[in-house]
């Protein structure tokens, strides 16, 4: 028996699902979620954009949307990845860059015509703590493999920058 759910059922579900990378962000925040339509039988398919394609993170997603539609007795559903258009950092909700900030993540700098972003070496990554643009970069790879590990030469704060895109 396919349990009848309505839309907003299921945006309510998907809003427990986090970013494992960013566990304070919904996947609808960071703009991975593009859609979710229920057929006239009650199947449930959901469109979801990973960030970037080989981040670990979007096994554990899917892991996590399975669950959380199971816990909720809903088994009539596919996941169906969207690659194009791809996921890009404009795709971030402004709510999602402001999280960021809170919790002392640089947000992807907004500039996807800027090359230097393209070649994963940003200009300027402003402090998520005083917005200072005087700050380094450590390393690379920061607390996880989506985040470079940045410094702040004004407040003298570390900080990760989330560098998927
Ligand atoms: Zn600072």
């Amino acid at each position: 028996m396919v349990k009848h759910t309505s839309k907003e059922e299921i945006l309510r579900l998907l809003d427990q699902v986090f970013d494992p990378e960013i566990p304070t962000l919904t996947i609808r925040e960071m703009g991975m979620l593009r859609g979710v339509e229920i057929s006239e039988e009650g199947k449930v398919t959901i469109r979801f954009t990973p960030t970037y394609s080989g981040c670990p993170a979007t096994d554990l997603i899917k892991v996590d949307i399975k669950a959380v539609l199971q816990e909720n007795g809903i088994e009539a559903f596919e996941i169906i990845d969207v690659l194009s258009p791809p996921w890009t950092t404009d795709d971030f909700t402004e709510e999602a860059r402001k999280k960021l900030r809170d919790n002392g993540i640089a947000p992807p700098v907004q500039a996807t015509s800027d090359k230097s972003f393209v070649l994963d070496s940003p200009k300027t990554v402003p402090c998520p703590y005083c917005q200072s643009e005087n700050t380094e970069l450590l390393s690379n790879f920061g607390t996880t493999a989506c985040k470079a590990l940045y410094r702040c030469k004004s407040c003298l704060q570390p900080f990760d920058y989330f560098k998927c895109h």
